[in-house]
């Protein structure tokens, strides 16, 4: 193997890091650019990067999104990478100021650290060392840099709408080695008016099962005992009884407590509105929904998990969210059919929500065998291509997959405080992917 990456690139790809991880690139309301005027200034930021480092850029007129190009060909190799971060959060977590990147004990630790302005320029100076390393490149290598990536993916979609497709590609904004499939992701909307004679709220985010759910009302007393009876945990007030599930991750519904069901369990002995009893009849404590939809399940990705992650009932609607994730070999259409299905019978409305399709590049394509085959020469780790029920920008494409830049003892910072990333696996992490581009898109 060859050794592409030099000093001269990880200084110069730190101080680059550096320069990028000083925008506050979170999305904000603003009246001339999409999602920020912080994150249009990071995008341009690193088009000017991108050019230095001899790429050709083209920004979208409007900022949704922009890349960096090199090389000729007919086919379009893509690094899907994105430049906006999550809010800091609580600033009194942070030992250091998040918008200002801090070098300690080996680490530089700033917001988008390691997700996903680390990992992006990693694989940035590497494409540039394989270019100082005397190679030519066969195919055209883009860069497509998307700004809404921790929202609604809006850059991307316009990006689809708009731009060429890439033939092959990877995602450098999860964990190494390889995810070769993320189930896709249906999130439902079921809705009744009906009228009820009290308000509750339970479940903060479609991605979490819930943790809590409380009832204030007339029953209260009965709830207790009922909740006695099934050996659920929770907590009495005075006006209110708050029943106590166990959050996880959506994907890892499996292995949590669904709050909203245990209480729609123990509230339908007094109340028939139709999203409780439906909780209770169809979807039951049973987060892969086998009542619904039957055994769902892959060889290559897996179980489905249904959470029933959202109810809110008020005197004149009430509105249940749901959150599927299903294998990849399996229609979207097969599910959202059952679920519609069991909905209507029990008297409430189907909506749509959001949708975002399955990924999944078999192992032998040469994609996977490449990334899997560098990683492991480079790292000595042996461990299988990961199968996930997260979703990157590996999905917009076809033939693409999410490569790294995490390394497996790394801890993940990701979208909490302190977020950082240790020098030497910024390093690494370049290497692997300079190795990667030259197999992938020189020899
Ligand atoms: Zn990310």
């Amino acid at each position: 193997m060859k050794k592409f990456i030099q000093e001269k690139h990880q200084e110069a790809a730190l101080d680059d890091l550096k320069t990028i991880l000083a925008y506050p690139s979170y999305l904000q309301e603003d009246d001339e650019t999409p999602f920020g005027k912080d994150i249009q200034a990071v995008l341009e930021k690193t088009l000017e990067i991108s050019e230095k480092l001899g790429f050709k850029t083209y920004i979208d007129p409007e900022g949704y999104y922009g890349y960096a190009e090199m090389g000729e060909g007919e086919e379009l190799f893509a690094v899907l990478c994105h430049l906006d971060v999550v809010p800091p959060g609580n600033l009194k977590l942070w030992d250091s100021k998040p918008f200002e990147p801090t070098i300690k004990d080996g680490f530089i630790i700033a917001r988008g650290s390691q997700d996903d302005k680390g990992p992006t320029i990693a694989a940035m100076y590497a494409l540039k060392a394989v270019m100082d390393g005397g190679e030519t490149l066969n195919k055209r290598v883009r860069f497509i840099f998307g700004v809404d990536e921790e929202n609604l993916w809006r850059c991307l979609n316009r990006y689809n709408e708009l731009e060429e497709k890439a033939t092959m590609g990877f995602a450098p904004d999860s964990t190494f080695p390889v995810t070769y499939a993320e189930k896709g992701l249906l999130q439902i909307k079921l809705h009744s008016k009906e009228t009820s004679s009290y308000r509750l709220e339970a479940g903060d985010a479609m991605n979490v099962v819930p943790e809590d759910a409380t009832y204030e009302g007339q029953w209260v007393d009965d709830l207790e005992s009922e909740l006695k009876k099934n050996d659920y945990s929770y907590e009495r007030h005075e006006q209110s009884i708050t029943v106590k599930g166990k959050s996880v991750h959506s994907k890892n519904s499996p292995q949590g407590i669904n709050a909203i069901v245990r209480l729609a369990n123990v509230l339908t002995t007094k109340d028939d509105n139709k999203a409780l009893l439906f909780l209770r009849d169809y979807v039951k404590e049973d987060a892969r929904g086998l009542n619904i939809f039957g055994e769902v399940e892959d060889e290559a990705s897996g179980i489905l998990t249904c959470n029933a992650a959202t109810l809110s009932i008020n005197p004149e609607e009430t509105i249940l969210g749901i959150d599927i994730r299903y294998p990849v070999t399996v229609e979207k259409s097969f599910i959202g059919d059952k679920l519609k299905a069991a909905a209507e019978k029990a008297g409430l409305i189907y909506e749509e929500y959001d949708f975002i399709a399955p990924l999944y590049v078999p192992l032998d394509t040469p994609l996977v065998e490449n990334l899997m085959a560098v990683y492991q020469k480079k790292t000595g780790d042996m461990q299988p291509p990961i199968v996930s029920g997260g979703a990157t920008f590996a999905r917009t494409m076809e033939n693409c997959v999410a490569f790294g830049a995490q390394l497996p003892h790394a801890e993940a910072t990701l979208h909490g405080p302190n977020e950082r990333m240790a020098l030497e696996d910024l390093y690494q992490a370049m290497d692997i992917y300079a190795e990667a581009l030259y197999r992938l898109t020189c020899q």
